[in-house]
């Protein structure tokens, strides 16, 4: 959005529920009438509404629930999460874009996001349905003080603050399912994916894509999904906001992550414990050239998954090597 146009759009919100006079824009922003009716004009296309009123002026009388950054940033209590963030109405994927923005050296915390991906990929370069203004498609850049080792946790930590975000917004009973997804009702919400680009002892830079099905009805999926796929709408019976949702969850991540490099892992592994339902049940691991069937009986300090054999012996499970399928 240029920058009248987001000047206009704040005096207005600022003034809801008054007027605000099309005399007073002009002086404040030193512009023509045509040139501030045009911007009301681009805000209209954009969704908001804004009632003209001759004599009166202009009124805001509603905001469209797109992912603008004016509306993220709306309120947006964070320290440096999402302060920065580029808009794209559709893009290919988030975590590429946002890929190249680090390695241009963008800013800590800067965030990708878009209404639509056309070519949104999960683990192994997998396809993410990505149905546009359904959904919240996002990835933020870190630069985090940590070796490349301390990584998996990363995804651990974006799990814990998108199910605290999904209960405190929606009230859906999220949980969550070692190494990267939430489910609902065994099916999933929300997928993540971390990339970094690190040497040997450090992190050059992580990006964090989180993909979340939001106001999706069944047949938004494509069909190979739809089985193991929900939306929060389908299990809240309501339209969600995706906004309130986004700034949610990064206010829970960057307390987390705060915590996190303060005192360590312990406690965002603890709640990570709390909210899983891949823990204390059968588990069949797989690779890409075999599976094996155990027990998941804990995490250990890097996140990984402890699955205790039928032989008895306790075998550590990795994120991103490997799938794993709650047993029957
Ligand atoms: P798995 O689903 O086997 O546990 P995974 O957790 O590694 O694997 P990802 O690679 O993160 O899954 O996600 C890709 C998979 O998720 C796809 O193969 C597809 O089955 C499923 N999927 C794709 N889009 C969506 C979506 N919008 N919601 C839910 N699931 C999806």
């Amino acid at each position: 959005m240029d920058l009248l146009k987001d000047t206009i759009l704040r005096l207005l919100r600022e003034r809801s529920p008054e007027y605000v006079s099309g005399e007073e824009i002009c002086r404040l922003l030193n512009v023509t009438r045509t040139a501030v009716w045009k911007h009301i004009q681009a805000l209209r296309e954009n969704g908001y509404g804004i009632e003209a009123r001759s004599r009166a002026g202009y009124l805001l009388t509603g905001v469209p629930d797109k992912l603008f950054p004016e509306e993220i940033g709306q309120g947006l209590s964070t320290r440096f999460l999402g302060r920065n963030i580029l808009y794209c109405d559709s893009v290919p994927s988030t975590n590429n874009l946002a890929k190249e923005l680090a390695a241009q050296g963008a800013a800590d915390g800067t965030m990708v996001v878009a209404e639509e991906q056309s070519g949104g990929k999960g683990r192994l370069g997998r396809h993410w349905s990505s149905a546009k203004y359904k959904g919240i498609f996002f990835t933020f850049i870190l630069y985090p003080p940590l070796i490349p080792s301390e990584a998996n946790v990363l995804t651990l930590m974006t799990a814990v603050a998108m199910a605290e975000a999904v209960r405190n917004e929606t009230g859906v009973a999220a949980g969550i399912k070692w190494p990267n997804d939430l489910l609902v009702d065994g099916k999933k919400i929300c997928g993540i994916l971390v990339e970094l680009s690190a040497e040997m002892e450090r992190i050059n830079y992580m990006v964090v894509g989180v993909g979340v099905n939001v106001n999706q009805e069944e047949n938004d999926f494509p069909e190979v999904v739809r089985l193991n796929a929900t939306s929060l709408k389908a299990h809240a019976g309501r339209v969600i906001s995706r906004v309130k949702l986004l700034q949610a969850f990064l206010k829970e991540f960057e307390k987390w992550y705060d915590i996190s490099l303060e005192q360590g892992f312990a406690p965002v592994l603890a709640r990570w414990k709390e909210m899983s339902v891949s823990l204390n049940c059968p588990v069949r691991i797989s690779t890409p050239n075999k599976s094996w069937d155990g027990w998941a009986e804990d995490i250990d300090s890097d996140g990984a998954l402890l699955v205790r054999l039928p032989g008895g012996e306790l075998k550590r499970a990795i994120s991103g090597e490997v799938s794993l399928r709650l047993s029957e």
